[in-house]
Formats: structure tokens, C-alpha cells, sequence
């Protein structure tokens, strides 16, 4: 079960003591010329960083900024960082597809990937003459270190006549072995566009089993999937949907795909994180919960001043080790680059292109809720 918090800022950001420290080792003071470089910044995180915190922050964040200009670097931030590097050092924000989109076409000599490891892959991927860097080692994922390139080798051994498509959650080995790619915001509608291609109802869908689930609940396509799963989403149950509803009456309840399927039969809405993001800011529901990792709705709630968050926090630990201090060292030092055997990334590029090529959607695909739970195949490679 998800630890339940109630309204308020979901997760502390940042840590100010170590910021502080951080900024002193290298020389950097809160003076005038930080100040006029961050006071506009300030509003953009004042319901998350106080008053007496800031003078700890605005230096990493001016120092980070100003990197970027001299470097020509761009900072792709996902959904789940927290607010001060979201807000204030990110240049591009959004879901994986959307990020993926950007390092594709930005304009920049280096990336820094504000997200965990198989997203700095995936810009590598589709941007190989830039350098990409990544803030930290330890930004893995569950979902992504699920499965290996073997594995998806001994799936298609057993099934040469399906279609093998993977979450973007994962490898570039992995990507480079399967077919097509897919992200929450348009699953069913690349399963079903493969389907037809390969003129068969089966298709093989990895390594989130919750995800695949969910998926067929929404197609007429039979769906074999990896007993992958995301350690952030799996948390949530039916049960916190019964307590939330009980705690909070009226509360509107949106989930992430990523969930079990009996979350996304309790709740009200479910979507990626694009999809969740727009949910909120097209109906402005009186109050609302994300079902999804704790920073999101930090930095849903900061564009959505009149929406009332309920927060249950489930901290991603990956996504979590990209911090302010971090980043600054990286591009800095232009340390922890990404590298991808070229032959792996032709491969995995091959991929992601076939997802590319569908018909761009004007928005992400939402999941119907209220939908019974299917049982699908899990792979098994005994
Ligand atoms: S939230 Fe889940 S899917 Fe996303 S990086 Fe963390 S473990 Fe991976």
C-alpha cells in the first residue's frame, strides 16, 4: 500500500544544508549578482523552498545556468524531478516520449539528461552527435533492469510470428532487439498498429507486465508479456483508492498505467504523466490525486494554483539520485557521458523510429477506467 500524506507539498526539495555546503566548496555565495540571475526564479518554487532555504539554492542553480549558456547545453527534465531543478534548470520538461521528441531535434552541443539512465540512452539514441550526459550512475529503473537483450532473443525464439514491442523503459540492448517502442502515452495504439502490420492478434508487449495488462484491457489484441513492473507504481493498490475516496469525498482519482490493473479500475482517469498533466489542467478538478511518483504533482500543483492535491508519496529512488549538486559537477566536470555501441544504437534507433513514423497523436492516449482486470500470459523463460 502507498504511504497516504495529506495535502501539502509532496517531497522535500531540495536538501538545503547540503546545497549550501555544495555552493561553499566551490565558491559560490548567495551576492548580487546570483541575486538578480534567480530572484525571478524564487515564485516558481516559494511552495517548496522557504525564504531562508533559498539563498542555499539560487547559487547552484545560477552557476547551472550559466554552464549551460557558456557549454551550449540544454537540460531535458522529466516529469518526476523535483520542482527546483523542473522549474528552475530544466529547458525542456515532459514524458519520456515527449523528451525523446526534443533530444532529437534540439539545438545543442550537449544534453544533460535530468532523468534516469535508459532516457540519456534513449536521447544518445536519437542524437548521436551530441554529447549526453547524465548526472548520476545510479539513476537505473526497475522496469529497465528487468530484462536483457538476451531475453528478448529467447522470446522471439519462441515466438518468430509476434511482434515484439518495448516500453521505452529500458536498455538500448533491449530496444535494439525488439520492433517497435512504445511509452504510456500511445501503447494501445502502437500495439495495434504493429498487429496489423504483421497481420496477427497476438503481439508481445515488454517488460511491464502491469502495463501490458492494462493495455489489453483496452484492445482486442491478445498480449504476452515480461513479469517486469515498475517499483514506484506497483505500490499503489485498490485499497488506496478505497481510502483515499473515504478520507477525501469527492476526491478525483487519476492513475498511471504503470499501476495494477484493479488501480485503474477504481480510479477516475488514468494516463501517462502527459496525459494525467493535461487531465488536470482541462477539467481543474476541486481536488485531485495522482496515483503516480510523489514530484509529479509537485509540479502539477504548481501550474494548477487552484486545484487542491492530495499527495500519496511513492519516491522513485532512481529518479531521485539526479540532484542540483549533481548536475552541476557533470557539466562542469562533463563527466558520466553516454556511450552506445554504434551497431546497438542503429539497431535500438530502428526502434524507436517505427514509433516515430505513427500518425502523431494530438493527444496522449487515455486508459479506460472501471475496465476488469485480464489475466494475460507472462513469459517465462522455462
Ligand atoms: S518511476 Fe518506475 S519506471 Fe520510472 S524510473 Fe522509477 S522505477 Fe523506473
Amino acid at each position: 500500500m502507498a504511504r497516504l500524506i495529506d495535502s501539502g507539498p509532496g517531497c522535500p526539495t531540495p536538501t538545503p544544508l547540503r546545497a549550501a555546503n555544495v555552493a561553499e566548496a566551490r565558491g559560490l555565495a548567495y551576492d548580487d549578482e546570483v541575486k538578480a540571475k534567480t530572484d525571478h526564479l524564487y515564485p516558481l518554487v516559494n511552495d517548496f523552498i522557504t525564504p531562508m532555504e533559498w539563498p542555499a539554492v539560487a547559487p547552484l542553480v545560477a552557476a547551472i545556468n550559466d554552464l549551460k549558456a557558456e557549454k551550449n547545453a540544454v537540460i531535458l527534465a522529466h516529469n518526476y524531478m523535483t520542482p527546483d531543478i523542473f522549474r528552475l534548470v530544466g529547458d525542456f520538461r515532459g514524458d519520456s516520449l515527449q523528451l525523446a521528441r526534443e533530444a532529437a531535434e534540439v539545438d545543442a552541443d550537449i544534453i544533460v539528461q535530468a532523468g534516469v539512465h535508459f532516457m540519456a540512452e534513449t536521447s544518445k539514441i536519437l542524437a548521436p552527435s551530441k554529447t549526453v550526459l547524465i548526472s548520476s550512475l545510479e539513476a537505473g529503473c526497475s522496469l529497465a533492469s528487468s530484462i536483457t537483450g538476451a531475453d528478448v532473443r529467447l522470446i522471439k525464439e519462441r515466438y518468430p510470428d509476434y511482434p515484439v514491442v518495448t516500453y521505452v523503459n529500458t536498455t538500448a540492448d533491449v530496444k535494439a532487439e525488439c520492433h517497435i517502442t512504445c511509452t504510456s502515452s500511445n501503447a494501445a495504439q502502437v500495439v495495434e498498429a504493429i498487429a496489423k502490420e504483421w497481420d496477427t492478434d497476438t503481439v508481445v508487449l515488454v517488460p511491464d507486465q502491469y502495463l501490458a495488462k492494462n493495455v489489453a484491457a483496452q484492445t482486442n489484441i491478445r498480449i504476452i508479456t515480461w513479469p517486469g513492473a515498475c517499483e514506484v507504481h506497483e505500490l499503489f493498490s485498490a485499497d488506496d483508492v478505497d481510502a483515499l475516496r473515504e478520507a477525501h469525498p469527492g476526491v478525483v482519482i487519476l492513475a498511471h498505467p504503470e499501476c495494477p490493473p484493479d488501480v485503474l479500475e477504481a480510479a477516475d482517469f488514468a494516463g501517462s504523466t502527459a496525459a494525467l498533466a493535461n487531465y488536470v489542467k482541462d477539467e481543474s478538478p476541486a481536488k485531485v490525486v495522482l496515483l503516480t511518483e510523489c514530484s509529479m504533482s509537485d509540479n502539477v500543483a504548481t501550474e494548477n494554483p487552484g486545484v487542491d492535491f492530495v499527495r500519496p508519496c511513492n519516491l522513485c529512488p532512481h529518479m531521485k539520485q539526479i540532484t542540483l549538486e549533481n548536475i552541476l559537477d557533470c557539466l562542469t566536470e562533463m563527466k558520466h557521458e553516454v556511450i552506445i555501441e554504434e551497431e546497438v544504437r542503429v539497431r535500438a534507433k530502428a526502434a524507436i523510429d517505427a514509433m516515430l513514423a505513427l500518425p502523431k497523436m494530438a493527444n496522449p492516449l487515455a486508459f479506460e477506467t472501471g475496465l476488469k482486470p485480464m489475466e494475460i500470459e507472462v513469459f517465462s523463460p522455462n
